[in-house]
């Protein structure tokens, strides 16, 4: 009698068309990270980052030769692009097109292309008009220590969570972090781009040693810009569980209001501990769009 197979941990991995070429490229010199490495990243992290990848207009930050290379962001198609990347029209704005992907071939599509960041919009293609996120970008100016950070990002959360916003959390892979909010695709963007820049405002009147609102370098010495900005048409953020075009390999990372602390800074996450993170704790973002909320009033 032929024993059963032990069922499985995880769903069978999806599979996987895209050929990719010179898969033993180096990507992040220093963290060893190559091509093939980055598709495995983006395999594993599939049902995580596809519903906020799918149906969306995409940024890329593509680097050929790796992150010491020349950079290219893109927002627009171009010749000799993997053939599992779309180009759709931009439905509100006919003549424009933007790239975006449908599947995990879609995705593995951009890793040929040599994207090494993916910054979807705040909005689908299908309600394009009318974001599904906020997302508060927090940037740190020259001096600003990481505690000062954490506290930015629970004063953000707490505004946001009294206008009755259901507030997630990731590092951005770079310098900062990001405070996110789903929203009910129903306000469109100029009135969302209002509620940020006031939320923002407020927070840089209240506080004016700790925070401003406007992107004038002079002013941000010593404090944090809360980049609100992320919320207009067209603007984009990185993607929850994009790689960053940085050294380490780091990738932008949810988690959770209970993890925020002196231990786990910006990059803490990369590609080569990620795996490890995801084998041992539940994705912090798992309900992000069933929280979703409407744009709170005022
Ligand atoms: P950090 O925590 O270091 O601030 P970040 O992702 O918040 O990381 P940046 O990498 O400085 O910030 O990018 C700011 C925003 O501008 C990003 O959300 C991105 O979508 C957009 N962006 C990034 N690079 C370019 C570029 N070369 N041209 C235009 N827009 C860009
Ligand atoms: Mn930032
Ligand atoms: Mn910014």
């Amino acid at each position: 009698v032929r024993e059963a197979a032990p069922p499985a941990k995880t769903a069978p991995e999806p599979k996987r068309t895209v050929r990719l070429t010179h898969p033993d490229r180096i990507y992040w010199p220093e963290a060893g990270v190559t091509k093939a490495g980055l598709a495995d990243h983006y395999a594993e992290v599939w049902p995580l980052i596809a519903p906020h990848l799918v149906g969306r207009p995409l940024a890329l930050l593509r680097c050929p030769d790796g992150i010491d290379g020349q950079q290219f962001f893109q927002k627009h198609g171009w010749k000799g692009m993997n053939g599992r990347i779309l180009t759709p029209q931009d439905p509100g704005d006919p003549g424009e097109s933007v790239i975006a992907i449908a599947d995990l071939d879609g995705l593995l599509g951009l890793v040929q292309s040599a994207a090494l960041e993916i910054h979807p919009w705040g909005s689908t293609l299908a309600q394009i008009e009318t974001p599904d996120r906020i997302v508060m970008d927090l940037d740190p100016g020259e001096g600003v220590d990481w505690p000062q950070m954490i506290a930015a990002a629970r004063d953000v959360r707490e505004r946001m969570e009294q206008a009755g916003l259901a507030v997630f959390l990731k590092t951005s892979g770079g310098k900062g972090l990001h405070v996110v909010a789903p929203l009910k695709p129903q306000a469109k963007w100029p009135a969302v781009k209002a509620w940020c820049q006031s939320l923002a405002r407020a927070m840089a009147a209240d506080q004016p040693d700790r925070y401003v609102a406007t992107i004038a370098k002079a002013k941000r010495k010593g404090r944090i810009l809360v980049d609100y900005l992320r919320n207009q048409r067209g603007a984009t953020a990185v993607a929850p569980w994009s790689t960053r075009a940085r050294p380490g390999a780091a990738v932008s990372t949810p988690i959770t209001w209970e993890e925020l602390g002196p231990e786990i800074g910006p990059a803490h996450f990369t590609v080569l501990n990620l795996p490890a993170r995801l084998a041992a704790v539940t994705d912090p973002w798992a309900d992000f769009f069933a929280r979703a909320r409407p744009l709170p009033k005022g």
